[in-house]
């Protein structure tokens, strides 16, 4: 296990809702997938990626939603800040469709979390 990840696992092992936990893995797993194409990083994430890693975690963790999170394209409340908003739009734009492929079970998690926020 890389250094990058296991801050994530750190931070996943807080006290957070099992919904919030859920985000980080899918949030990571897009800013993997983003970087592995754009950035030609292996294990690692670049320099780059790590920090909107991080900054997406400290995000997730300071969610007012909390167990009750909708998804970040259905949220009434954009709480990243712009730079960061165009970064993670592109990355979830890029790597979305390609969950289903790299992470069948997050993907299909993520569909119904979703569905579930509409209700
Ligand atoms: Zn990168």
């Amino acid at each position: 296990m890389s250094q990058q990840r296991s801050e994530i696992t750190k931070a996943a092992t807080r006290r957070l809702p099992a919904r919030i936990k859920r985000e980080m893995k899918t949030v990571e797993a897009m800013i993997q997938i983003y970087c592995h194409y754009h950035h030609k990083s292996n294990d690692a994430l670049c320099q780059q990626c790590q920090e909107l890693k991080q900054y997406a975690g400290l995000r997730l963790e300071k969610c007012t939603f909390q167990e009750e999170k909708p998804t970040c394209g259905q949220c009434p409340i954009h709480c990243y800040k712009p730079a960061m908003r165009e970064k993670i739009k592109e990355v979830m734009r890029f790597s979305g469709p390609r969950m289903i492929m790299y992470h069948p079970l997050l993907a299909i998690m993520h569909l119904i979390d979703k569905k579930r926020s509409n209700i």
